[in-house]
């Protein structure tokens, strides 16, 4: 049975390989031949994280391959805006998806406030057998006046997980793939899917 990742985001691809054994043999998106974005129109992160899995799968379908998929959706959601961005974390500031703008766009936001505390989220949908299962994954912490750092991607140069002084884009890709919002989540699908062979 091959296993599917629902993302073309390399960044995210990579971390999710380096967090699997490396028996696992991980597919992305343009390995089996889909390469436009997929529609994210769900109004909460599992809501779009379940519609992501399914139209891999159902593109799957056609090809009549025997295919575990998982998807991951993720956002990050800001105590005083009520917990925005959140699932519209990637078009903040716009259509464009641009992670310089988002972060502007968030700096701008919390401008003369104080109380910076957020939270990454990522819920994963698995569907293997027909049946549907998500694995969900938090780390808290805290917003950062200016940008920091140079690792990582989206609102990596904002954030401070709580327990450091530094954005996971200072912390670098080793620590944040070993206590990230996703790491958590992946760890959780990792437990369930291990006894299987891909
Ligand atoms: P996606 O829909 O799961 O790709 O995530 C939506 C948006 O959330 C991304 O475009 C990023 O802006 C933000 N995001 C998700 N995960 C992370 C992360 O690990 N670091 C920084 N930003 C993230």
């Amino acid at each position: 049975m091959k296993l599917i990742f629902a993302s073309a985001n390399k960044n995210k691809i990579k971390e999710i390989k380096a967090l699997l054994p490396e028996h696992f043999n991980l597919l992305g998106l343009e390995d089996i031949g889909i390469y436009e974005e997929i529609p994210e129109p769900g109004t909460t992160i599992k809501e779009n994280s379940f519609l992501k899995a399914k139209y891999v799968l159902d593109f799957l379908k056609q090809a009549n391959e025997d295919c575990a998929v998982f998807s991951d959706d993720s956002g990050l959601e800001v105590d005083v805006l009520n917990n925005a961005p959140g699932v519209y974390s990637a078009r903040y500031a716009g259509a464009s998806k641009n992670d310089a703008n988002n972060n502007k766009k968030l700096l701008e936001d919390l401008k003369l406030i104080t109380n910076r505390k957020a939270r990454f989220v990522t819920v994963i949908t698995l569907i293997i057998n027909g049946e549907v299962h998500y694995f969900e994954g938090e780390i808290k912490g805290t917003i950062s006046f200016e940008g920091r750092g140079t690792n990582g991607f989206g609102y990596d140069p904002l954030f401070i997980p709580q327990g450091y002084r530094s954005t996971f884009a200072e912390l670098g890709a080793e620590v944040k793939n070993s206590i990230s919002h996703r790491a958590l989540a992946i760890k959780q699908l990792i437990n369930f899917l291990a006894p299987q062979n891909f």
